[in-house]
């Protein structure tokens, strides 16, 4: 199957999480979250098109700088998306530069920040270098169903999650790979051409199954266009392969409602990157800290449905047993006969 994407970690996974998601067709990359970013080189950094932050505690956010170091000076633009409050942290952030020179500067680095709030509302400013980072408002959009991003290969959609403050989990969503039978298309009387480009959108939009195709077909007296509902073409010379979901969750207390979300958010995920603070034995502490255990954690995964887990910001304590909390999240994944938060 042709993957989109490839997603590793920042960081081991004692270090500061993030997420790097990477795109395997065209120069293109996503960040998770915005902690030590000193891994990643500058051509990486320059891949970037948005970042979203979960929360800005500062194993989350202090990055933020590296990666305005390296943009700044350049033509390029940046999106990034965080929780209530995150624009005027982003303008803070700006603010403790002085930026007197920036006009004569080559490239218009420009950022636009996209603050969410509960309701989906998202509200984004414009942050332009030649304008010394002076906010400029952008009309507003209503989210539907949390989805941030909406392409034509992908969607990235967030989850409200609960971390003593608000902290956002999220998944990429890659749409369904649509490939046509060319030998069934030919056994139809139906020749290649432009029109199956409308026909994989079409497909890949979801469009209704009585909607008309543009179809060409070829016989003896030449080339034809044909008017054939889509839900026939899905039937007969359409493919479909379901894409990749790759979720990522951090910073999380552990009760009902966070629980609830995050299944909703990551169920069928192909790859969930998760936390995993702390091991159970010290779950009252985990508590407190608003993080998972790292049995929690492997639950949360078992009740998603998730078919590979990839557990990181594990607490320093456990340094020198990464062991021990692997082990943890694969038996919990594994084998958990209820998750003790969904029953409450
Ligand atoms: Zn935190
Ligand atoms: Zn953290």
């Amino acid at each position: 199957m042709r993957l989109t994407f490839s997603a590793e970690l920042v960081n081991d996974p004692f270090g500061d999480p993030g997420l790097y998601v990477d795109f395997q067709f065209e120069p293109r990359a996503l960040l998770f979250d915005l902690g030590n970013l000193a891994p990643l080189p500058p051509r990486k950094l320059l891949r970037i098109s948005d970042v979203f932050v979960s929360h800005t505690h500062m194993d989350h956010f202090f990055g933020f700088d590296r990666l305005l170091r390296i943009c700044l000076g350049r033509e390029t633009r940046l999106r990034l998306y965080g929780p209530p409050g995150f624009t005027a942290q982003v303008e803070h952030k700006l603010a403790a530069y002085t930026w007197n020179l920036v006009e004569s500067f080559p490239g218009d680095f420009t950022i636009d920040v996209w603050e969410l709030d509960r309701g989906w509302q998202a509200r984004g400013t414009r942050l332009r270098c030649h304008q010394r980072f002076q906010g400029e408002p952008l009309e507003a959009r209503q989210l539907q169903d949390g989805v941030l991003l909406d392409e034509p290969a992908f969607r990235v959609r967030a989850a409200f999650l609960d971390h003593g403050t608000d902290c956002l989990g999220f998944a990429v969503e890659e749409k369904a790979h649509v490939s046509v039978w060319k030998n069934r298309l030919a056994e139809l009387g139906l020749v290649v051409g432009p029109w199956l480009k409308e026909l994989k959108d079409a497909v890949t939009r979801g469009a209704p199954d009585d909607t008309p195709v543009h179809a060409r077909s070829s016989d003896r007296d030449g080339r034809h266009e044909r008017l054939i509902p889509l839900g026939t073409l899905k039937d007969l010379v359409v493919q479909q392969v379901p894409g990749e979901k790759i979720c990522y969750v951090t910073d999380v207390a552990f009760h009902p409602d966070n629980v609830q979300r995050i299944v909703a958010l990551a169920g069928g995920a192909t790859q969930l990157f998760i936390e995993c603070a702390f091991l159970e034995q010290d779950a009252d502490h985990a508590a407190r800290k608003l993080h998972l255990t790292a049995r929690q954690a492997g639950s949360i995964a078992r009740a998603a449905g998730a078919r590979l887990v990839i557990p990181f910001h594990f607490s320093p304590r456990y340094a020198g047993r990464e062991a021990e909390l692997r082990a943890e999240v694969e038996e919990a994944r594994r084998a958990s006969p209820s998750i003790p938060g969904t029953t409450a």
